[in-house]
Order: structure tokens, then sequence, then C-alpha cells
């Protein structure tokens, strides 16, 4: 995942107090609105739902969250990613204990939100495979799912077992946080470009290229890779984005397909680059 920033500003600015007044209703955990926290995250991809979702369901009401998202929830990378999942391919690095705690939630997270029916969660085996189309193989590893063709594929290595792998269909999974936190806890989507961040005078308030002003006690920039356009993020780091292709097939029998990531290694002809394509079959028949 993308590095996001987040920022954090002083109490309300001079707009929202004079908007509060003391009649102001009491919301359904019996916190009048006047003193909940305006919290806006720019950017409705899985970092920006994820942290809607969170915060929502940790803060019980007494945050007011509105996400503003440019174009649809999951259009970007989060609607395109792999959606694989590992608990320990990040140990010995500084964010192996982040990796296994996210691996952790997306399982709990998965029972709480009937995951493998609403997002495709579920449990993987995942192989490395060499591709060998110059050199094929006479014998069939036992290793392999039924639905690759053995010849061409040498040396399986099991690398993820369905205790440390998993995945999530990226999109759904995005959506589905999103939704939940809007039903269950009054999540805000607002439709709009964040064009800048306004953190003179006191307060913040996120300004839209249409014009429109929401102000905010803390900001959450979640704009993935369009992050370092706002010069607030631009002056203190940069962020920039990696391409990558995703390409979606449609089995005829979707069901023979059984759940194996592939982690392939392909060198076309001796003298070629080797190609690392990664293939990820999905409960949805993709
Ligand atoms: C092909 C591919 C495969 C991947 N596979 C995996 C994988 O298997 N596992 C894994 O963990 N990660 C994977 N990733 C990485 C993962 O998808 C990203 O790290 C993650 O989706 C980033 O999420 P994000 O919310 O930071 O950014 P994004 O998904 O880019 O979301 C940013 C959002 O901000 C919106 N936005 C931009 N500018 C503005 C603006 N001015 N105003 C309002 N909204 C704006 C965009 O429309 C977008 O919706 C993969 C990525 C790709 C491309």
């Amino acid at each position: 995942m993308l590095p996001h920033a987040l920022a954090r500003f002083r109490p309300p600015i001079a707009t929202m107090a004079s908007e509060a007044s003391s009649a102001a209703p009491a919301t359904a955990c019996g916190v009048d609105e006047a003193s909940r926290r305006r919290v806006i995250i720019c950017g409705g991809g899985v970092i920006g739902a994820c942290t809607a979702y969170f915060l929502a369901s940790k803060a019980a009401g007494r945050v007011a969250i509105t996400v503003v998202e440019k174009s649809a929830i999951a259009c970007a990378a989060s609607g395109k990613a792999g959606g694989f999942l590992a608990l320990d391919w990040c140990d010995g690095t500084p964010v192996a204990d982040l990796a296994r705690a996210s691996f952790l939630l997306h399982r709990s997270l998965s029972d709480l939100l009937d995951g493998p029916r609403t997002y495709g969660y579920r449990a993987l085996t995942t192989l490395s495979l060499a591709l060998s189309p110059s050199e094929l193989s006479r014998s069939r590893s036992p290793a392999l799912p039924s639905w690759i063709d053995g010849a061409a594929a040498s040396r399986p290595r099991t690398i993820g077992t369905p205790e440390t792998t998993a995945q999530v269909h990226p999109q759904l999974f995005t959506r589905a946080l999103l939704s939940s936190a809007t039903a269950e806890h009054g999540v805000e989507v607002v439709l709009g470009e964040v064009q800048s961040v306004d953190v003179s005078g006191g307060g913040a308030g996120v300004v839209l290229r249409d014009g429109r002003i929401l102000p905010a006690d803390a900001v959450v920039i979640a704009l993935g890779p369009w992050s370092s356009r706002l010069p607030l993020v631009s002056a203190l780091f940069h962020i920039s984005g990696l391409k990558a292709h995703s390409i979606i097939l449609r089995p005829p029998q979707p069901d023979a397909i059984s759940p194996h990531a592939l982690f392939l290694s392909y060198q076309p002809t001796p003298s070629s680059k080797i190609l690392d394509p990664e293939v990820y079959p999905r409960p949805t028949g993709t």
C-alpha cells in the first residue's frame, strides 16, 4: 500500500463554530452535533475507505466523517489490484508487525462482514513456478493444480499455505467497507475533486475544484499517487506511482479453478528478460 499523509489540526475553525448552535441535535450515541470533531478523508481508495471505517467504528459517533472522492470509490489501484494478502512476507523488514496484524485483521473483518460472500475473501495456497515452454517436462508435479499445463511448468514450490496467504476482491472489499461505514456509522461520501487543503487561520478546510469548502478539525490525505499534487504534501515528501498491468480473464469453467495463487517466472527466449506475472483466480469467476 502506498503511504498516506495524516494532517492533524487544531480545534474547529470559526465557520464551524458559528454553524453550531446550542440547539444542535444529538447524534444516535447522545453526542451533540456541535461537539463532534469533523474529519475529512481525501480519496476513496482502500486507504481512505479503511480509515473511514475504523475511525467511524472506534469513535462511536463522536466524529463526523466525510470521504471526498474525485471519480468513483475504488476506481484506481484499489479496484484493480491483485487483492493478495500474506502473513509473513514482510518478516525481517520494518513493517513486519504491521503486515502480520493486517493479515489477521483481514481474517476477523471477513468474519464480521461475511467476507467470503461480500468481497470474495478466501484462504489460498500460493505456488512459485517457472514456465519453460521451450523445455517441456515429461513428468507432472503432484503439487500442480489440475488446471495448470504440467508440461510447461517446472519447479513448483509452495510459498504460501491457507494459513499464511489469502485474497480479497479489492474493489468489492473497498466498497463493502465504505458501505458499512456509511450504513452503520453515518460516514458521508462526497463526489468532488480536492484542489487544496487550507490550514491557515487556526483551522483546516478542504477546498474543492467546484468552489465548495469543507471545514474540518483533521484532514487525512489518501490520494494514492496523486497525494503529491497537494503542495501541503509535496513540501514534506514525494509520493510517486508505480505502474502495473492488470488483465482480467473469464475462464469458461470457473469452478474448475482451485484457490491457488501463482507467482510465475517466464523467460520467452534465453536472451530475453525474465518476466514475473502473478495469477490470482477469484471466487467471483475471474
Ligand atoms: C495491478 C496492481 C496489483 C496490485 N496488487 C496488490 C496486491 O495483490 N496486494 C496489495 O496489498 N496491494 C496490491 N497493489 C497495490 C494496491 O492496489 C495499492 O497500494 C492501493 O490500492 C493504494 O490505495 P490508495 O487508497 O492509497 O490509493 P488509490 O487506490 O490510488 O486511491 C486514491 C483515490 O484518490 C482519488 N483521487 C485522486 N486525486 C483526487 C482528488 N484531487 N480529489 C479527490 N479524489 C482524488 C482517486 O480517484 C482514487 O480513488 C496492486 C496495485 C496494482 C496497480
